[in-house]
């Protein structure tokens, strides 16, 4: 049996830990059964944002005339459009893969693992004409992520339906989509499927769609999307049935109502299920390693990451804290400095940003109003239209808005952005928070004009104490 000095499992953000490793002249191996860079590379972040690029150019054309640009759309090659991203987003992988086979220090066994004892894996090979490899690690790192939840619905065991996995790289569009989750996959694809002209509806069980978000955010964006697709928010799908090859979805509110009086039914050529996603752990044999997970796979860490069974630790989307790809690299970063340097470092989701890439696009950092007010804590919170700033007012961001949240001695607690560039905005209160800043650290220093960030410039501007503001303030205008 070949033995290790870190075996991963799992591709994705945890495959750095095995570079890093290799880096410091360890012997490091890899098991991943699917494509290099796991989710984010070829059926998550990257195509679904290159997708959602495209329905961007498409709306822009459709939207130049308010600009004084008459243009008018001729047709979408809907198939040229996903053959290029997967073309993309595979060669990426491609190279990943060949970059982890040429480092001479990095195994990479193509197979699933699974624990036999604490810490040696077995390796169930893709290529059925291979036997099952044991390898044995000295420290072992859990990064097997995440896969689409199918929720129990009434029918769906005879129905066809599509998951994230496969919609991004469909040959054609469908006309007719029926979405079951307003989570922010569900509206992301909701997005990009009807600004390309697809007849979309929504199902979402919350009274808004994106219901984890900021109640403004989430009220905006259900808002937006109700111009793309038809959004039946407050209802759950009870079941679904296949005729003719078209789906119907029987859809009741969610709750108390149970009259069936608002019971609607939606047909449509496909379905999608956005209902969540579930960690890859139960097929893992954690038991056998000692290591312990919550009733619903995910694995229980303490602050550094490292799991109930010594010297083996897990990241990403199995540890279900912030199912991030940004999130899972930060904890990649803390996992190897623990394991390699010893380091004692502890991981902290405070100022742990993520985005929402929707029209309008979303990016928040920290908490929102409704947690703040449920922890009982004294904020002071403050909303400031994007048209504020010249910037917003030229691009017609109308719906775009900045909200800053502080405590009352102006340490920042979290802020909500709506509208263009939103993620990049967000990022100055990101570096403010992480460096325990407050609000003058993000006030205080020069801001471009006319750029987009003088809408987060002039929040803050608004919470702080400082004289002589020099915000700008465009209200009167757009
Ligand atoms: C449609 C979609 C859009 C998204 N958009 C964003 C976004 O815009 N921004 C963002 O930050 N996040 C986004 N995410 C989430 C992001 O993709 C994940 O949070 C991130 O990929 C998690 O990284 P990970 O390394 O934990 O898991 P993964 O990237 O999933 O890697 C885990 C790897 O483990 C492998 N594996 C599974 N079982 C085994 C086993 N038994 N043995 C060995 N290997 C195994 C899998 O094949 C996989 O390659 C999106 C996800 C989806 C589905």
């Amino acid at each position: 049996m070949d033995a290790y000095d870190i075996v991963v499992l799992g591709g994705g953000s945890g495959s750095q830990v095995a570079t890093a490793a290799a880096d410091e002249g360890l012997e490091a191996a890899v098991v991943e059964p699917g494509p290099l860079g796991g989710a984010c590379i070829t059926r998550g972040c990257v195509p679904s944002k290159a997708l959602i690029h495209r329905a961007d150019v498409v709306e822009g054309v459709r939207g130049a005339e308010e600009f004084g640009v008459p243009a008018r759309l001729e047709d979408i090659d809907y198939g040229e459009i996903t053959a290029s991203v997967h073309d993309t987003v595979y060669a990426k992988a491609d190279n990943q893969e060949s970059g982890l086979r040429d480092s001479e220090t990095v195994t990479l066994y193509r197979g699933e693992g699974r624990f036999v004892d604490d810490r040696t894996i077995e390796i169930d090979p893709n290529d059925e004409a291979n036997e099952a490899d044991r390898i044995r690690g000295e420290t072992v790192v859990i990064a097997v992520g995440s896969r689409p939840m199918v929720p129990p619905i009434d029918g769906l065991e005879d129905v066809d339906f599509l998951t994230s996995d496969d919609a991004l790289f469909l040959e054609e569009r469908p006309d007719e989509l029926v979405i079951v989750g307003g989570g922010y996959i569900g509206a992301e694809l909701g997005y990009f499927f009807g600004a390309l002209g697809a007849d979309v509806s929504i199902v979402g069980r919350s009274d808004q769609l994106v219901p984890r978000e900021d109640d403004d955010v989430s009220a905006v964006v259900t808002e937006s999307l109700e111009t793309y697709c038809d959004v039946y928010t407050g209802y759950e799908a009870g079941s679904v049935a296949e005729t003719d090859g078209r789906v119907t979805v029987t859809a009741e509110p969610a709750g108390e109502d149970e009259s069936g009086d608002d019971t609607v039914e939606l047909t449509a050529d496909d379905l999608l299920l956005a209902t969540g996603r579930r960690p890859n752990t139960d097929a893992l044999d954690l038991e056998a390693a000692g290591v312990e997970a919550d009733d619903k796979g995910y694995v229980e860490t303490d602050e550094r990451l490292e799991t109930t069974a010594e010297n083996v630790w897990a990241l990403g989307d199995v540890v279900g804290e912030q199912p991030f790809k940004h999130a899972a690299d930060d904890e990649s970063k803390t996992v190897a400095a623990n394991v390699l340097d010893d380091a004692g470092k502890t991981i902290d989701y405070e100022a742990m940003p993520h985005a929402i890439f929707t029209s309008p696009r979303v990016a928040s950092v920290g908490r929102t109003e409704d947690e703040l007010e449920d922890e009982g804590r004294e904020y002071e919170a403050v909303t400031v239209p994007y048209g504020a700033a010249p910037l917003g007012m030229i691009l017609e961001a109308d719906d775009g808005f900045v909200k800053a949240i502080a405590a009352p001695d102006g340490e920042i607690l979290g802020c909500h952005i709506v509208g263009p560039q939103a993620a990049t905005l967000l990022h100055e209160v990101v570096v403010a928070m992480d460096g325990g800043g407050t609000v003058d650290d993000v006030a205080g220093p020069v801001h471009v004009h006319p750029a987009l960030n003088e809408v987060v410039y002039a929040a803050f501007d608004d919470l702080s104490d400082a004289p002589y503001s020099t915000a700008p303030d465009w209200r009167d205008v757009s």
